[in-house]
């Protein structure tokens, strides 16, 4: 993975990635600690880089934060679609199976395989489907240009049409698709662009 992302960033040309070769660079030639190097140029240098590089890209920008600024009514308020604990967060990270460094549109809550996977806000179930990637999944539309989309089920208890309420169970945790543990990957899409979960009203503060 260190090599994969050296490799990327030494290839990218832009002044951006330029910023952020040497930063890369300077931990690596004053810290041999790759993993370390690698997680702190990630987790703040990476965006603190982009801050300044690439303001002038606001939907970019937007998206690489999960800073969408969306006015949302004041009584949406979202509940956690699962009891269970955060175990990967939104935005880049190493992809948990090919370790390269990938863009995450949601988070994933891990728990244990037929834990209730609840509607986060009410609304009407828009699709309900199943990929290789998501496995079996469904998307539930909350109008105000919001939908949220829950991944890896086991089972899905709902229909496309029906309409759901916030807190009602609409399927069961499981690991379908591309998953290496029972879990739910939970996305909110604001006008179609991903964001923070954890971000939203209702959420922030269950990190
Ligand atoms: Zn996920």
């Amino acid at each position: 993975m260190v090599l994969g992302v050296l490799f990327a960033v030494m290839r990218a040309s832009t002044p951006l990635l330029a910023g952020l070769q040497g930063q890369v660079r300077y931990y690596l030639t004053t810290d041999l600690d790759l993993r370390g190097a690698t997680q702190q140029v990630f987790s703040s240098g990476l965006r603190e880089q982009i801050a300044r590089g690439w303001r002038v890209f606001p939907e970019l920008w937007d998206r690489l934060t999960g800073r969408d600024d969306q006015e949302l009514d004041d009584d949406v308020s979202f509940a956690m679609p699962v009891e269970g604990t955060v175990t990967s967060g939104f935005g880049y990270r190493p992809d948990p199976i090919t370790g390269e460094v990938t863009f995450h549109t949601g988070i994933d809550i891990g728990a244990t395989e037929g834990t209730p996977v609840v509607a986060a806000l009410a609304g009407t179930v828009t699709n309900v489907a199943e990929d290789d990637a998501y496995g079996k999944y469904l998307e539930i539309d909350h109008g105000q240009g919001i939908v949220t989309l829950y991944a890896h089920a086991r089972d899905i208890l709902v229909s496309v049409g029906d309409p759901v309420s916030q807190g009602q169970t609409v399927a069961l945790v499981g690991m379908t698709g591309r998953a290496t543990t029972t879990h739910c990957h939970f996305e909110v899409v604001v006008s179609g662009q991903p964001v923070d979960p954890l971000q939203m009203k209702g959420l922030s503060d269950s990190q």
